[in-house]
C-alpha cells in the first residue's frame, strides 16, 4: 500500500470511528475482508495454525492474531478511546427557553476546543424491542445537534487572557428550543424495532471531517488522533502480514484502563491463556515476544519550545518517536530499543528519542502495565502531534505511514 492510498483510507476510517464502539466496528470488517475469523470468548476456540483470529470484547476492545507456529510474537498494543464529552444518563437541562444536554469529561479532555463546534452525537443505546428484547445497537446522528457556545468578548473582557472552564456549569450543549425534547424519544425514532431506550453510552464529537493541512498535505488534523492513528497502523499492518503478531486494542485508556475491556483487565491474558494453555507455552511466548506499544507522542509546538527537552523534542514528520522514562512510565528498555532502531535503519526509516523535561511530570501508557502484567519486553513507541487531547489534533502526514513500514520490518 503506498502512502498516499494510506493516509486516504486513514482519513475514512477516523471520520467512521466516532466512538470506540465504531472504531472496534470498522476494525473488525476491513479484519474480516482479510480474511480473519471471528472468534466468540463464549465459545471454544479452535484454532489452526496458519489462520488468523479476532477476538471482541464489551464492543469496545479488540485483538487479532496471526496464529503460527514457535512462541516468538509481535505484539502491538493500542487504546480505541478518546478523551471526550459523554453524555449524563438523565440528560435534559431544561433552563430560560433552551434544552441541554448534561455532560461529563470522559478523560483528561482539553476543554476550550470544545466550544463553538458543531457537535453531534454517537455511540451504544441498549433499549427493548417491539418484541419483547433486551438489545443493542450503534448510533451515529452524523449531523450536527448540539453546540457549546462561547460566551462573547463583551461579556467576559478578560477571555483571552484566561478563559478557565468549570466542568459542571459551562459545558452542557445547547441543543433545542423545542419545550418538550427527549433525547431517549429522539433515539427511540431512529431505532427501527425499538419500544424503549433503556441506557446508553453516548458521546460528543466534532462533525468536521478529518482533512490534510498545508501547501503540500504535509499535515492531517482530525479528532481523536490519539489514540485511533497506532489503532489503524496496527490494523493495517496486521492485515499486510502473515508473520506472528498480534495487536491488542482496548477501551479505558485515557482514564486509567481498569475496566472488562480495558488494558489493566483480563482481556489479553485470558486470550494469551486460550492460545498457549500451559504455564509453560505462556511463558514461553511473554519471554519470546515483544510488545510494542504504540501511542502518539508530544511534538515540539513552535510556539511553546521550551515546554520540551531539548535535545529529546520530536518535529513532525521526523518519524516515529521512541519514549524514555527511567522512572518506568514508558517501558523501554536499551534492548527493546536496540531491536526498533536496528529494524527501522534497515530500511531506511528516522526515528526520533522522547524525553520528558526533568522537572516536569511524565504522561504514561499501556506499555508499562502490559509489560509488567504479562512479562514481556516492551518498547514504547508513537507518532508525534500537536495539541493532543484536543477535539481536533494534528500530526505529520508522512510519520503514520513510516511507522506502519517499521512494523512490518521488524
Ligand atoms: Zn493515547
Amino acid at each position: 500500500m503506498n502512502k498516499q492510498d494510506f493516509n486516504d483510507a486513514f482519513l475514512g476510517f477516523l471520520d467512521a470511528s466516532p466512538t470506540p464502539f465504531h472504531a472496534v466496528l470498522n476494525m473488525a470488517g476491513m479484519l474480516e475482508n482479510a480474511g480473519f475469523i471471528s472468534l466468540d470468548e463464549k465459545q471454544n476456540f479452535d484454532l489452526v495454525v496458519g489462520q488468523s483470529y479476532y477476538i471482541i470484547r464489551a464492543d469496545s476492545s479488540i485483538i487479532a492474531f496471526n496464529y503460527s507456529e514457535g512462541f516468538e510474537y509481535i505484539l502491538v498494543g493500542v487504546h480505541t478511546d478518546s478523551p471526550n464529552l459523554r453524555i449524563k444518563p438523565n440528560a435534559e437541562i431544561k433552563k430560560d427557553g433552551i434544552t441541554q444536554l448534561g455532560v461529563e469529561p470522559y478523560g483528561g479532555v482539553l476543554l476550550n476546543p470544545w466550544f463553538d463546534r458543531d457537535l453531534s452525537i454517537a455511540g451504544r443505546v441498549s433499549y427493548k424491542s417491539k418484541d419483547e428484547k433486551l438489545k443493542s445497537t450503534l448510533i451515529d446522528m452524523q449531523k450536527a445537534v448540539a453546540i457549546i457556545p462561547s460566551l462573547a468578548i463583551h461579556l467576559d473582557r478578560d477571555a483571552n487572557a484566561s478563559k478557565t472552564v468549570n466542568e459542571q456549569n459551562h459545558l452542557p450543549p445547547i441543543i433545542s428550543t423545542c419545550k418538550d425534547f427527549s433525547l431517549k424519544e429522539e433515539l427511540k425514532s431512529m431505532i427501527e424495532d425499538c419500544e424503549q431506550v433503556l441506557s446508553y453510552d453516548l458521546s460528543l464529537y466534532d462533525t468536521q471531517k478529518a482533512s490534510y493541512v498545508g501547501f503540500g498535505d504535509e499535515f492531517i488534523a482530525s479528532a481523536r488522533l490519539d489514540n485511533l492513528l497506532s489503532c489503524y497502523v496496527a490494523l493495517i499492518t496486521i492485515c499486510s502480514t502473515q508473520k506472528p503478531m498480534m495487536i491488542i486494542c482496548s477501551d479505558h485508556e485515557e482514564v486509567g484502563s481498569v475496566s472488562v475491556s480495558g488494558a489493566g483487565g483480563s482481556f489479553l491474558e485470558s486470550v494469551i491463556e486460550r492460545i498457549f494453555p500451559s504455564a509453560e507455552e505462556k511463558a514461553r511466548f511473554a519471554r519470546s515476544s515483544l510488545l510494542i506499544s504504540a501511542d502518539n507522542a508530544h511534538a515540539q509546538h513552535p510556539n511553546y519550545a521550551d515546554k520540551h527537552e531539548p535535545l529529546h523534542a520530536p518535529k513532525l514528520n521526523g518519524g516515529v518517536v521512541i519514549k524514555v522514562n527511567s522512572n518506568q512510565r514508558y517501558a523501554s528498555s536499551s534492548q527493546t530499543i536496540a531491536r526498533f532502531l536496528d529494524a527501522a535503519a534497515s530500511i531506511g526509516e528516522e526515528t526520533q528519542m522522547f524525553v520528558t523535561r526533568s522537572d516536569m511530570g511524565c504522561g504514561s501508557t499501556i506499555g508499562p502495565m502490559t509489560s509488567a502484567k504479562i512479562g514481556i519486553d516492551t518498547i514504547d513507541i508513537g507518532v508525534p502531534t500537536f495539541a493532543m487531547h484536543s477535539i481536533r489534533e494534528s500530526a505529520g502526514s508522512a510519520d503514520a505511514y513510516s511507522l506502519y513500514k517499521i512494523l512490518l520490518e521488524i
